[in-house]
């Protein structure tokens, strides 16, 4: 599987595809990171990928460092997997009922998430997050929701909101169309931030239904949470009677084998998780739980509503289980000397080119900021040269090596990731490094 010679990738294909994609899709996408818009140029169709290797329309391999952004961590189109998935598609693809595979996926979050008693599943990480606010607030009685800048939770109304001026004031919206008494409910205070959080409850800790927090934030790169930060946040919410929600969407399963949770330094668990990505294997599965005492609020025993014409869906959820119970000891040592050998390079050949920059970690999850200043929030992960990113990622893309298009995305491994995979990562990087100054 020899990569392409650097600059030579045939794109004519791909080209054609977003033309036709354009007049029909918004930017010729479903989500707007794949438009490439923070790097430039253009996206490339993907029509294929096995273990480390995306293949695209034109014929071009790329090794992937981006993992469908996040849920791809066996690698693509395991072996196993796929079986099962076959499998479960050829006894029917949706079925409207309860079916044993739902039970089996929520079983496993169970045992291995201890403060998960009850789960639901949900289609996407936004599901999980909308879900889990309204639980929150119908448990609570209360409205206002606590959000951190710099942390996304999907786009849900509530959660794209932006600081207002000032500390613990009320959000404005995000984007065109969150109404602004939509935002006016969120609360956006720095991450790590101790005092602001404790000025924001002192406050409105009455009113404050649920703190939600990524339990480690990726998407401004990874930006772990001080356990002092943790602490408070637990703390607070445990005194003015509020919920904490801790969106492990990316982290779930990812950092460790039991998420950012397994490395937590917060004592007590949070209230209310939630889970997306590998949960699913690669198929459009998420979900949220926590104490039973509180996923006892919803429906259909609860006044809380909350359902889905393919939650639990039996395809998706063989996906999930099967993905989940192949997520061994193994997997995450795989990970994390993946995660080791491609900061090592990033390192080297960074310093060895004089290029400014700092790894962000959580457990085996990892990503680079290209700044010399200390990242421990979003206004710190900001300082960092978008402009070089854009440089470095299409230097790698030449090389056959597919990053993430942006500068404030985690770089997501695979236990596909070994080798000669990462030999050629290496190389990838050391000549990327050398080409961009
Ligand atoms: N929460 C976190 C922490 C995420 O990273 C994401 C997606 O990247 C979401 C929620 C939203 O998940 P989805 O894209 O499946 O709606």
């Amino acid at each position: 599987t020899a990569s392409p010679a650097e600059g030579a990738q045939p794109t004519a294909s791909s080209a054609a595809w977003l033309e036709r994609g354009r007049a029909v899709i918004p930017g010729g996408v479903n989500s707007p990171v794949r438009a490439f818009g923070a790097v430039g140029g253009e996206p490339r169709f993907v029509v294929e990928a096995e273990g480390a290797v995306l293949r695209d329309v034109d014929g071009n391999e790329y090794l992937d460092l981006v993992g469908s952004w996040g849920p791809m961590i066996l690698g693509h189109t395991h072996p196993e997997v796929l079986e099962a998935v076959t499998a479960a598609a050829s006894r029917g693809f949706s079925f409207g009922t309860p079916n044993p595979t739902e039970v089996e996926l929520a079983e496993e979050i169970v045992r291995r998430i201890d403060p998960v008693e009850s789960v639901r599943l949900v289609n996407s990480g936004t599901e999980a997050t909308m879900s889990a606010l309204r639980l929150a607030r119908g448990f609570t009685g209360r409205e206002l929701v606590v959000k951190f800048a710099g942390n996304y939770h999907g786009h849900v109304d509530a959660l794209l909101a932006s600081a207002g001026s000032g500390l613990a004031t009320f959000a404005l919206p995000d984007s065109a169309g969150v109404p602004a008494a939509t935002a006016a409910q969120t609360l956006v205070l720095p991450f790590n931030d101790v005092p602001a959080l404790e000025a924001a409850f002192a406050e409105h800790g009455a009113g404050v239904a649920a703190v939600i927090v990524e339990a480690s934030p990726g998407n401004m790169g990874i930006v772990p949470p001080t356990p002092e930060f943790e602490q408070a946040m637990r703390r607070l919410t445990r005194e003015h009677g509020a919920l904490l929600i801790s969106d492990e969407v990316m982290t779930g399963f990812r950092a460790s084998r039991t998420g950012w949770l397994g490395l937590s330094q917060m004592g007590d668990a949070p209230d209310l998780f939630t889970f997306g990505k590998v949960v699913g294997g690669g198929f459009p599965v998420a979900a949220f739980g926590g104490r039973a005492e509180v996923m006892a609020q919803l429906a259909p025993a609860g006044p809380v509503y909350q359902a889905g014409t393919l939650s639990g869906n039996p395809v998706a959820a063989t996906a999930g289980l099967t993905t989940l119970r192949r997520c061994t000891d193994e997997v995450y040592a795989t990970l994390d000397h993946a995660r080791e050998v491609i900061t090592g390079a990033v390192t080297e050949a960074f310093t060895a080119a004089g290029i400014p920059h700092r790894i962000g970690r959580a457990g085996t999850m990892f990503s680079v900021f290209l700044t010399d200043a200390e990242v421990t929030d979003y206004a710190s992960a900001q300082q960092q040269d978008t402009a070089l990113h854009a440089r470095f990622f299409h230097a790698m893309l030449r090389r056959g090596v597919h990053l993430p298009p942006s500068a404030f995305e985690a770089w997501f491994v695979s236990a596909a990731h070994t080798g000669d995979v990462l030999d050629r990562i290496v190389e990838a990087i050391h000549a990327s490094a050398r080409e961009i100054t």
